[in-house]
């Protein structure tokens, strides 16, 4: 007898090539059979007939910390379908503290920021302060360390020199290029590679590089591309949101913290600076993040601007700043071996309100930009491996049983399960606490805060997948 029986859904899982009606059971939180009519019984039977099913979601871009928009992003990506993500700033303790009151069952990998004016003091940090905070961010349960160059830069080489650091040290990398030499932008792209001198290194949001800062759009889409396809070093993933996520935050000067933040106002033709922000938020195009009630949403106007002034300019922020062919082609992109030149979709949501694999996602379908497979590949499977999760995103008997049905139609979530346990069902969030995928070196930290922890070496070499 079964645990649980999910009968009658569209089951797409890649990896084994199942793209049609089928039943899956599950067994102590593993996946037991895939197959078409199971007659076994089961304690549990849900009929998902008409609904879609694939490996669980993994957002290979996300933000959890309360700094970047409001404690309630682990609830936020599981309402909206995530039974895995990758956070990609910290702060590591803040997200760890917030579990027993807003963990809600889904696993989670985090990477603490390595960056001024936050974990180091300015942008020039010496190796041992770089090794310090690698250590400790990896015996406190990190997977590893972001560098949020595109925000708040480090000097060229002392990048690069992070980079081999963390990565001697078998640490999770993750650059939103950018340096105090070029900004977040195709320069800092080109740099951000060059640097990686070919070691394995993620490079977060392509599309952010593909925003005509530089050159037209769609020709910095086309060097993306080719850099890509010449570096497979880089793993890497887009997001489809026009939206960005950033900091409004302004110094007492008057001058902007965050380079992104300068980009955006200069985008939109205003001064990269407080007024600029002002002006920006009452043009309704700068939006703050605010504390909507158990989620985070989005503000603008002079409701956003009082916010933003109650808070001492202290706020999350976001732009629609995302031209959309970038992102489509992005999504879409072959290498010859027939592998995506960009791993994985993306959201950088979070507790930042664009949690839109789904809801965006799935229109790349309906266009025919990917078919259902590259979907659940680009959603599942390769963020699975960039985690070096060998047991998640695909079906194979044996892995861990985290599930994501949804309505194709709607483009809406339906129900999840996280090793078998139901997470999303019914429209609620049934689960709670969090496990937490981290390093040997962080496993008995998580395990003292009552978490499960996976632990992963992000050390080892990531096998990407060709054509399937
Ligand atoms: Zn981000």
């Amino acid at each position: 007898m079964y645990d649980l029986l999910l009968k009658n859904a569209w089951v797409v899982d890649p990896l084994n090539s199942v793209n049609g009606v089928a039943d899956v059971a599950i067994q102590e939180g593993k996946i037991a059979k895939v197959q078409r009519d199971i007659q076994e019984e089961a304690k549990e039977v849900i009929d998902f007939t008409g609904k879609t099913l694939q490996p669980g979601i993994i957002d290979s871009h996300v933000h959890l910390g309360t700094m970047w928009g409001s404690p309630f992003g682990p609830r936020m990506l599981a309402m909206n379908g995530v039974t895995t993500c990758l956070d990609m700033a910290g702060p590591l303790d803040d997200i760890l503290d917030n579990v027993p009151e807003y963990g809600v069952g889904i696993n989670m990998a985090i990477l603490q920021f390595a960056s001024p004016p936050f974990t180091f003091k300015n942008s020039t940090p010496s190796q041992q302060e770089m090794i310090d905070l690698i250590d400790k961010s990896l015996a406190d349960g990190a997977l590893g360390v972001k560098l949020l160059g595109g925000h708040y830069p480090l000097d060229p080489e002392v990048s690069a020199l992070l980079i081999r650091t963390a990565l001697e040290r078998r640490a999770y990398v993750a650059w939103h290029a950018g340096t105090t030499k070029n900004g977040s932008n195709i320069n800092g792209m080109i740099e951000a590679v060059k640097m990686a001198d070919g070691y394995p290194m993620h490079l977060a949001h392509i599309n952010a590089y593909c925003r005509g800062a530089i050159h037209e759009a769609m020709e910095e889409t086309k060097i993306a591309i080719d850099l890509l396809k010449a570096n497979p070093n880089i793993f890497c993933e887009s997001y489809v949101s026009p939206k960005n996520g950033t900091r409004l935050t302004c110094n007492p000067d008057g001058t902007i913290q965050s380079k992104v933040t300068g980009n955006c106002l200069r985008a939109f033709g205003f001064t990269e600076d407080a007024d600029g922000v002002r002006k920006a938020l009452l043009a309704r195009k700068a939006f703050a993040v605010y504390d909507a009630g158990g989620y985070s949403d989005l503000m603008t106007g002079e409701e956003a601007l009082k916010l933003w002034e109650a808070a001492k300019t202290n706020v999350g922020g976001s732009f629609n700043i995302n031209p959309p062919l970038p992102r489509i082609a992005l999504a879409q992109a072959k290498r010859d071996d027939g592998a995506f030149v960009v791993d994985a979709i993306s959201t950088d949501g979070g507790c930042i309100p664009r949690n839109v694999i789904l809801s965006q996602g799935l229109s790349l379908v309906k266009l025919d930009i990917l078919s259902l497979s590259e979907f659940a590949q680009k959603t599942s499977l390769n963020p699975a491996r960039m985690l070096r999760l060998e047991n998640k995103g695909h079906l194979s008997v044996g892995a861990d049983a985290d599930i994501t049905v949804y309505d194709l139609a709607t483009q809406t979530p339906v129900a999840s399960f996280v090793d078998g346990k139901k997470i999303l069902f019914n429209g609620e969030l049934v689960s709670k606490g969090a496990t937490v995928i981290c390093t040997e070196h962080g496993k008995d930290a998580i395990e003292a805060r009552g978490m499960k922890a996976i632990v992963v070496d992000p050390g080892k070499q990531i096998e990407r997948i060709t054509a399937l």
